[in-house]
């Protein structure tokens, strides 16, 4: 795991011997699984370190100076194997996490890999987040909403800012894509009640490419329409009136 450990490092992450052998389970268990199910495209030992570990704890990096997740409720989105909230969740044991995944497959590996690192306060839900962004016990209730590689960013801003409660962030993981992407968002953000707050730019130890952290303020109740029902931000994302 020194790849993982030293890359933490840059980013200014100290990691214990706990967070590193929690860390090492989930390789191990995703690595088996992955045999069977395909829940990941990335298979080897530092793909999984750099592209799935450091990445997710990269969204540490859009937090406000002195600001802590600790106690906050976040949900993420399409987490398929458990990107970025189950690492975050093993940094951070305070935070109250939702696991929103529409696959069953993958929530079945999220259900068995939340057992078996023994997280508390986890809740796995298989269901599409056009369904859940509508549902009363989810709607405008979360402190942070947050997705990794789901959709274009108007679409997955129709998924994430209805869950956001009015004062909280949506925090979409980009690639270099993500200026332009903001830019063909401002309709969807418009219409939704969010506001940009900033781009991140984010460089991991062992990838040439820069990503980006998309942060996303909550500023206005999301109208009763939207999200639309299931499919729909797909078929027709919001980029125009
Ligand atoms: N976030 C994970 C990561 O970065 O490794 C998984 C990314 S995977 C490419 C996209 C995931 O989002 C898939 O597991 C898919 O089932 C899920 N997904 C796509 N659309 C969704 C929706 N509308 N509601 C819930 N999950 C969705």
């Amino acid at each position: 795991m020194e790849e993982l450990i030293a890359g933490a490092q840059d980013l200014r992450i100290p990691l214990t011997p706990e967070h590193v052998a929690a860390l090492q389970h989930y390789q191990v268990q995703l690595i088996t699984w992955n045999e069977r199910f395909n829940l990941t495209a990335i298979t080897d030992d530092i793909g999984i370190q750099v592209r799935h570990f450091l990445d997710s704890f990269s969204c540490l990096l859009a937090l406000e100076a002195g600001e802590r997740l600790a106690g906050k409720a976040i949900i993420d989105v399409g987490t398929g194997a458990g990107f970025p909230g189950i690492p975050l969740k093993i940094l951070c044991p305070g935070i109250r996490l939702t696991l929103l995944e529409a696959t069953a497959k993958k929530v079945r590996f999220l259900r068995h890999i939340v057992g078996e690192l023994a997280l508390k306060d986890v809740q796995v839900i298989h269901q599409r987040a056009e369904a859940l962004g509508q549902e009363p016990r989810h709607r405008e209730r979360y402190d942070w909403a947050m997705a990794r590689a789901v959709a274009d960013l108007p679409i997955l801003l129709e998924y994430l800012l209805p869950l956001v409660r009015i004062g909280g962030r949506a925090l979409a993981q980009k690639g270099e894509g993500a200026p332009s992407e903001v830019q063909r968002s401002e309709w969807a953000l418009r219409q939704l009640g969010g506001q940009t707050r900033r781009l991140v730019p984010v460089d991991l130890r062992g990838l040439t490419e820069t990503r980006y952290l998309v942060v996303v303020d909550k500023i206005a109740a999301t109208p009763i329409q939207y999200p639309r029902r299931p499919g729909m931000p797909a078929k027709r994302p919001l980029t125009e009136a």
